[in-house]
């Protein structure tokens, strides 16, 4: 029967199985009830009202904060054959006006439209007349107060469901903590609706953190190393950073594009067409790039500073592998990161308990990122699941750090620490253990110190890592007026005493994992197979031109990588591919088969 789910899964988005809740989702929704659906980024949100939205009658009404985002859905969808519009502001009156008509002559299966156009002059009145099959609400985290993003239009949703008691509505979100999920369901009066939650696992993303020793040198070779073809995103704390990190990508023969809110809106609009509808496109960003970037194939996402949180932490790191295949999350941090951050803690314009929470969270990150325990075990403990202890794709699952006996050298340092004053910097007190000659020791006459020189069994990039750990682990202070004087914390008190022993990580200083894999070679069995994959995208990247869409649209890299490990013979073969439909086999099925068969994979 035409109206089974399951039909318009395989033959239009030509998929063979749901994943996870898609299904039950899909079923409650034609069952007419409201629900919420928790989801992390990539887990396949947009079929639970895409379906729906084939199997019923009407038009179903998506609502969503980003025009370039309803842009890319629509695209997609008409590739599918499916009619589908975006009413907004970047079409002209024209093409508004077509977009209503059609609307109003039932001629569409799905409108993508802002949440302030649904309250323009005389919109709701325009839906009325239109027969409606579901209203989704894209990203309804907006709708609080608590999440990252609130937009004050979203509260006016609402009303739909006092306009429209009957047609049932889909929130989707991937990102809610408690009091933004219980803000969702109060303030769109989703209180009858049910709650589908999926767990906030990425089984694709490996999490790697790495000791910063040599900076951009150090991204410079993961990239070169394993992302040398593929897109990512690199994130830095400063527009200038963010400037200076590109250049020297771009340096190296990539195409590296620097963005941040100091550029142009033009420029930056330009940037982000140029990441969706090219290939192997570097950005380096600042936060301020990610919402709204719905690309399925960034392979990998660098940090080059700390984030601000855990949260941060997993919604920038969220942004690789939507399309499930291999992906990287890359940070590195080192002595500095820590300091900074530590003492950007203080900040008289916030309350105390705002203050509290945010040195609360940064602990949290810290911990994290100094654990020797599995990454992924973490990130979901701090998401409050029950995660395996672990996970075989992240750093310390895949290479163990080895631990020391740091308790001496601690006790060097807090005591260099303490006789100094606590009043001088890492730097310093690095250069006293190391029993460096310089001026600022002579002055104070700190190479008199019974710990002058006392430390040379280390290298300074040695006791920076050392020194980090002690900060994050909070046994020293640093100074919140931005000297970065350190002090003792009382915590230190038993190692100080020798009554506790201290264990700290090896500095780390290869970033070699086992995992040292370019994602071809982890993909593909023979060198033939990689040169007909590259083929193929470049064939996908031809039509993506010709049609002004990004490649995507037109097939996934997942598609393409089955197209070159299978290599079919036949149409027929060709429609079995995971993310071939009917439409797109009709379309593109002649071309790529021809392709393939002149291969000599
Ligand atoms: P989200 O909106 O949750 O981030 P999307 O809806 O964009 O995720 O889906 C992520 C990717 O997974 C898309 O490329 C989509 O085509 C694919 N996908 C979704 N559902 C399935 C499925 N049942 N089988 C195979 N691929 C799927
Ligand atoms: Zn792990």
């Amino acid at each position: 029967m035409s109206r089974d789910p399951k039909h318009f899964l395989t033959d239009i988005f030509g998929y063979p199985d749901f994943r996870g809740q898609q299904e039950d989702i899909i079923r409650h929704i034609l069952a007419k009830r409201d629900a919420l659906v928790l989801m992390p980024t990539g887990g396949g949100k947009s079929l639970c009202y895409q379906i729906p939205a084939l199997c019923l009658d009407g038009v179903a009404v998506v609502i969503s904060p980003l025009i370039a985002l309803m842009q890319n859905q629509v695209d997609a969808l008409q590739q599918l054959g499916i009619a589908a519009a975006a009413l907004n502001s970047s079409l002209s009156g024209e093409e508004q006006g077509d977009v209503k008509r059609a609307l109003l002559a039932g001629d569409l299966k799905l409108l993508y439209i802002a949440p302030e156009r649904l309250f323009a002059n005389g919109f709701m009145d325009l839906l009325a007349q239109c027969q409606i099959s579901l209203f989704a609400i894209d990203e309804a985290h907006c709708v609080s107060q608590w999440g990252h993003d609130f937009r004050p239009e979203y509260l006016k949703l609402a009303v739909l469901h006092e306009h429209f008691p009957n047609i049932p509505r889909l929130a989707l979100t991937a990102t809610a903590d408690t009091p933004t999920e219980k803000d969702i369901i109060e303030r769109l009066g989703l209180q009858y609706g049910e709650i589908f939650r999926a767990g906030f696992d990425r089984p694709n993303i490996c999490y790697r953190l790495t000791d910063k020793v040599g900076g951009v040198s150090q991204l410079l070779s993961f990239i070169e190393a394993e992302h040398s073809e593929n897109a990512g995103i690199v994130y830095c704390m400063s527009r200038k950073k963010v400037e200076q990190v590109a250049a020297k990508i771009a340096a190296t023969g990539r195409i590296a594009l620097p963005y941040h809110a100091g550029l142009a809106a033009e420029v930056r609009r330009k940037t982000q067409s140029r990441f969706l509808k090219e290939d192997g496109v570097i950005i380096v960003a600042t936060i301020a790039f990610g919402m709204g970037i719905d690309k399925p194939d960034v392979r990998f996402v660098a940090h080059m500073d700390l984030p601000k949180n855990m949260e941060a932490y997993y919604q920038e790191t969220g942004r690789a592998g939507r399309d499930g295949l291999p992906a990287d999350a890359w940070l590195a941090f080192g002595l500095q990161d820590v300091a900074k951050l530590k003492s950007l803690m203080h900040n008289p314009d916030k309350s105390q308990q705002q203050q509290k929470l945010d040195r609360a969270k940064l602990d949290s990150l810290l911990q994290f990122c100094e654990s020797a325990l599995c990454r992924r075990h973490m990130l979901l403990k701090y998401f409050g699941e029950d995660p395996p202890m672990s996970c075989n794709n992240c750093d310390n699952c895949l290479s163990p750090p080895a631990l020391f006996d740091a308790t001496e050298a601690a006790q060097m340092a807090f005591s260099t620490i303490y006789r100094t004053g606590e009043m001088f910097g890492a730097g310093h007190i690095i250069d006293i253990l190391l029993g460096a000659d310089t001026d600022k020791i002579r002055k104070f006459g700190h190479e008199t110190f019974k710990t002058y020189g006392l430390g040379t069994a280390f290298s300074r990039a040695d006791w920076q890592s050392i020194f980090r750990q002690l900060l994050a682990l909070g046994l020293i202070n640093v100074d919140t007026e931005g000297y970065g004087g350190l002090s003792l914390n009382e915590t230190c008190r038993p190692v100080l005493k020798g009554e506790e022993k201290l264990q700290l990580k090896k500095l780390t200083v290869s970033q070699k994992t086992k995992k040292q894999k370019t994602m071809s070679s982890a993909i593909f069995t023979s060198k033939a197979e990689e040169v007909l994959f590259a083929l193929l995208k470049s064939t996908r990247l031809a039509l993506a031109k010709q049609q002004n869409v990004p490649p995507y649209v037109i097939f996934h890299d997942k598609t393409l990588v089955e197209m070159a490990q299978l290599k079919p013979q036949t149409l027929n073969a060709f429609g079995e591919l995971s993310g071939v439909g009917a439409s797109k086999k009709e379309k593109y099925g002649t071309h790529f088969l021809e392709i393939i068969e002149n291969s000599d994979a």
